[in-house]
C-alpha cells in the first residue's frame, strides 16, 4: 500500500468516465431488533462489502466495459485494500485513488428481520478528499469524456472539480446525500441525476419556486429540506422546477417506474419506463443507473437513449443482492 496522499497503483490513462467520489466499507450486522439508547444487542457475524457512491459508480461503469477511473481517498488499511481490489477486479483504474490521511470511510449498518436498517457513517478518508487533490488530478480531469460526482465528499471539492472541467466534457452530478447546491455547481450539471426524495430536497432547500400539478408556479419554503415541495407535485413539474435552478438537463429516477428525462435545450420531458423485473435488493440501483447513463452520454448517446440503457442497467442491478456484487455485465443487460 502506498503512503499517505500518493496514488495506489498504475499510471493514469485517458478514460471514458472519471468518477470523483466516495469509497466506503459497508459493515452489515443482522439483529433481532435495533438497540435503544444505552442498550447492547447481539447480532450476526459482520459482513463487509465494498461500497460508497463513488466506488459503486466506478465499478458499475467498468463492469459495463467503460474505461473508468476513480478519484477518491481511502485509508491505508484493510478496508482500503478491499475497495481497491474490488475496483481493480471490475477493471476500473485506481491510479487516482489516494491512500492515507485517515481511516477508510465506513458505514455501520444494522438490519432487523423486517429489513429496516439503521446506519452510522464515518466519512473518514472521504472527508479528506480536498480541492487540492482535485487540482493535482487536473490532467486526468482534462482527459475524461465525462466526469461524474456525488456528495459523499466535501462540497468544496465538487466546487473545485467543476472549475477544472474542460470545455466539451460533460458533468453528471448525483446530489446524494442531498444538500443545498451553489449555482456554480448546478449550472455545470448536464444532467443532474436524482431520485424523488433528493429532488424534493434540492427544490425545498434552494427555496426556489416549485410548480404544482397544473404547472402553475408556486412559492417554495426556504431551507426546509423539501418542506416547500408540496405532496402531489408531479415528477414532470419537479423536473421543470429543477431545470429552473440552472442544470442543462435533469434526470429523476423513479424506482420501478423508470426515469424522467428533462432537457432545457429542446424543452422536452420524456418518461423512460424500466423493464419489469423481480426486485431482490435495490441497494446501489441508483449508482448503477447513473454510471451507465454517464458512460453512454460520453459515447455520444442522446440523453433519452442513454437513459433507456441506464434503466436496463438499474433494473438488472435490483435482481441480485448487494451493491457492487449486483452490477451487471453487458451480457446481463442484454438478456433482460
Ligand atoms: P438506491 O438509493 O437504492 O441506489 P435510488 O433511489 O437512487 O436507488 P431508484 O430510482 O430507486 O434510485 O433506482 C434507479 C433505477 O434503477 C431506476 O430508474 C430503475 O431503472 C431501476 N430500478 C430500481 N428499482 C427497480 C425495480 N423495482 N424494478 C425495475 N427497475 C428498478
Amino acid at each position: 500500500m502506498s503512503t499517505a496522499g500518493t496514488p495506489a497503483a498504475e499510471p493514469a490513462a485517458r478514460c471514458d468516465l472519471l468518477v470523483v467520489g466516495s469509497a466506503n466499507a459497508d459493515l452489515v450486522i443482522g439483529v433481532e431488533r435495533r438497540p435503544a439508547a444505552g442498550e447492547t444487542v447481539l447480532g450476526s457475524d459482520v459482513r463487509v462489502h465494498p461500497g460508497g457512491k463513488g466506488a459503486n459508480q466506478a465499478v458499475a461503469a467498468a463492469r459495463l466495459g467503460a474505461r473508468t477511473a476513480l478519484l477518491a481517498r481511502v485509508g491505508d488499511d484493510g478496508h482500503g485494500r478491499l475497495l481497491l481490489d474490488s475496483l481493480r477486479s471490475a477493471g476500473a483504474s485506481t491510479a487516482a485513488v489516494l491512500v492515507g490521511g485517515a481511516p477508510t470511510g465506513v458505514a455501520l449498518i444494522t438490519v432487523d428481520p423486517d429489513g429496516d436498517n439503521s446506519i452510522v457513517v464515518s466519512p473518514g478518508a472521504n472527508a479528506r478528499l480536498t480541492p487540492g487533490d482535485v487540482r493535482e488530478a487536473a490532467d486526468l480531469i482534462g482527459a475524461a469524456r465525462v466526469v461524474s460526482a456525488q456528495l459523499e465528499i466535501p462540497l468544496e471539492t465538487v466546487g473545485e472539480l467543476v472549475r477544472h472541467l474542460p470545455g466539451g466534457s460533460r458533468f453528471v452530478l448525483n446530489p446524494s446525500p442531498p444538500a443545498a447546491l451553489p449555482a456554480e455547481i448546478l449550472s455545470a450539471c448536464d444532467p443532474l441525476v436524482l431520485n424523488e426524495h433528493e429532488a424534493r430536497f434540492v427544490l425545498g432547500a434552494d427555496g426556489r419556486a416549485g410548480a404544482d400539478a397544473n404547472g402553475q408556479a408556486g412559492a417554495a419554503g426556504a431551507n426546509t429540506g423539501g418542506a416547500g415541495d408540496r405532496s402531489g407535485t408531479a415528477p414532470e413539474d419537479r423536473a421543470r422546477a429543477l431545470l429552473e435552478l440552472g442544470p442543462r438537463s435533469v434526470v429523476i429516477t423513479l424506482g420501478a417506474r423508470g426515469a424522467l428525462v428533462a432537457d432545457s435545450r429542446d424543452d422536452t420531458c420524456v418518461h423512460i419506463t424500466s423493464p419489469r423485473v423481480e426486485a431482490v435488493d435495490t441497494t446501489g440501483a441508483g449508482d448503477a443507473f447513473t454510471a451507465a447513463l454517464a458512460w453512454r452520454l460520453g459515447r455520444g448517446d442522446s440523453l433519452p437513449d442513454a437513459a433507456r440503457y441506464a434503466v436496463r442497467v438499474g433494473a438488472a442491478a435490483v435482481t441480485a443482492p448487494g451493491a457492487q456484487e449486483s452490477f451487471p455485465t453487458p451480457e446481463e443487460v442484454a438478456a433482460l
